[in-house]
């Protein structure tokens, strides 16, 4: 545990009042390294300077001089890598998309205080600070060669972890949505970001995807005979959607495992932008002759989500994480996740939420009437052979997060 005394922290505002209140509420918080100052430029001279570097820094959006935000621009430039607590009058939308400035500047955004500033707020936020650890200075994340991940995938490293989706109404599991690992002998465990880019520039998602497709329905058909109805969803590419022989490949391995396509979801995402819809376009909708459920994921965040909502027959929307939790306590990500919702049920569409973390999030969908739900909240993906006891541990708390005689999002 670090003493408040310990942590150097620097406040920016251009107004002198302010500057006392906040160092005043600070030192009744026995904060002691606190510095104020009225401008950037001598903000900056501080941060400059090893000994006067602060650990934490509370910055006021609007300033005459320097505003807040070409503030943050020279954070970068002078290597600081400490946090950020916005104090702003500006609405909510405008801190939000400062604090995605921040975040993608990678500096920690501890989170923002609209004035009139209160000491419980100011301690809720500064509770959150902790010292920069071993974890977070971390290498840069390791870049694996084409070569590397070709074998890989031949070797068999890839494996498949599965991630439940619940129904909102009654907690009942419906199905599970495939996620690949790369069991990296040397590495650990390498997430789908670190490959799934390589896989598509590099020739191999087809490959990939058949890996990940192959077990997918083997599981699936392990779990039918088990007498577990489940839904397996396998994300696609749109690169895999390119060639009609990928095509007649998921209709036959999935003929082969003894699968009913029905019980199939086809997951996409649209992550750039196709030249030709054409050949895309002929495969998903044949696809859906065929009985798959397709899935349009990450909805909301690509560029012509809309588009493709017209032209494929998905059965299935899912709201992007980015839209979902804490979409209750914020307007912007509600009016969204409503328009998202209520589109998907126009379109007689199953909508499913992901990135549901907490029992807000979830009390908030069941409220809005939205269909299935995903998140840490329910489960993190897991290897398959983990489900069964995990099913037991839901079943137990299935009452607790949906306690049938409250009306949902009350108490
Ligand atoms: P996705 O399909 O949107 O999958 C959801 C991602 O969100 C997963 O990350 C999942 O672990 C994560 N997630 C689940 N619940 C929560 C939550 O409550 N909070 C937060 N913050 N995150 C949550 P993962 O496994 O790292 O996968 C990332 C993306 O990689 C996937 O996004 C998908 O687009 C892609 N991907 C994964 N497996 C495959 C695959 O077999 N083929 C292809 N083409 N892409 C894949
Ligand atoms: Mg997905
Ligand atoms: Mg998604």
């Amino acid at each position: 545990m670090v003493s408040n005394s310990a942590i150097k922290i620097l406040v920016l505002d251009d107004e002198p009042f302010m500057l006392r209140l906040l160092a005043r509420m600070l030192a009744n918080l026995e904060f002691t390294a606190v510095t104020t100052c009225d401008s950037g430029r001598a903000a900056l001279e501080l941060i400059d300077s090893p000994d006067s570097r602060p650990d934490l820094i509370l910055l006021d959006i609007n300033m005459p001089e320097m505003d807040g935000i070409e503030f943050v621009r020279h954070l970068v430039g002078h290597h600081y890598s400490g946090a950020l607590i916005l104090v702003s009058g500006e609405n909510e939308r405008v801190l939000q998309s400062v604090g995605k400035l921040v975040r993608a500047h990678k500096i920690t955004w501890l989170g923002h205080l609209s004035k009139p500033v209160t000491p419980e707020q100011l301690a809720a936020l500064i509770e959150k600070w902790a010292p920069p650890s071993q974890g977070a200075i971390r290498a840069a994340k390791k870049v694996y060669s084409a070569n590397e991940l070709g074998a890989a995938i031949a070797n068999g490293e890839l494996v498949n972890y599965y991630q439940p989706k619940v129904a909102l109404a009654t907690g009942e599991v419906i199905g599970v949505e495939t996620l690949v690992r790369w069991r990296h002998p040397k590495d650990g465990m390498i997430f789908p970001d670190q490959f799934i880019g390589i896989a598509e520039q590099h020739g191999l998602i087809d490959a990939l995807t058949h890996a990940v497709l192959s077990g997918a329905l083997a599981q699936a058909r392990i779990w039918q005979d088990a007498g577990l109805t489940l839904r397996v969803a396998v994300n696609l590419s749109m690169d895999n959607l390119v060639s009609l022989d990928f095509l007649d490949s998921v209709v036959e391995l999935t003929a082969q495992a003894g699968v009913p396509p029905q019980d199939i979801v086809l997951e996409v995402t649209e992550s750039r932008l196709m030249h030709d819809q054409r050949v895309p376009l002929e495969i998903l909708a044949r696809l859906h002759l065929k009985r798959f459920r397709l899935s349009i994921d990450d909805f909301g965040t690509g560029n012509s989500s809309l588009a493709q909502l017209r032209d494929i027959p998905f059965s299935e929307l899912k709201i992007d994480q980015s839209f979902v939790h804490g979409a209750w306590a914020n307007d912007t990500l509600r009016a969204m996740f409503d328009a998202s919702l209520g589109l998907a049920k126009q379109l007689g569409m199953e909508a499913v939420a992901e990135g549901v973390e907490d029992q807000a999030d979830w009390d908030f969908l069941r409220q809005q009437g939205c269909d299935l739900a995903q998140g840490y909240f329910i489960a993190k993906a897991m290897p398959a052979e983990d489900l069964p006891a995990w099913l037991v541990v839901w079943e137990t708390r299935r009452p607790e997060v949906n306690p049938t005689n409250t009306r949902p999002g009350a108490n």
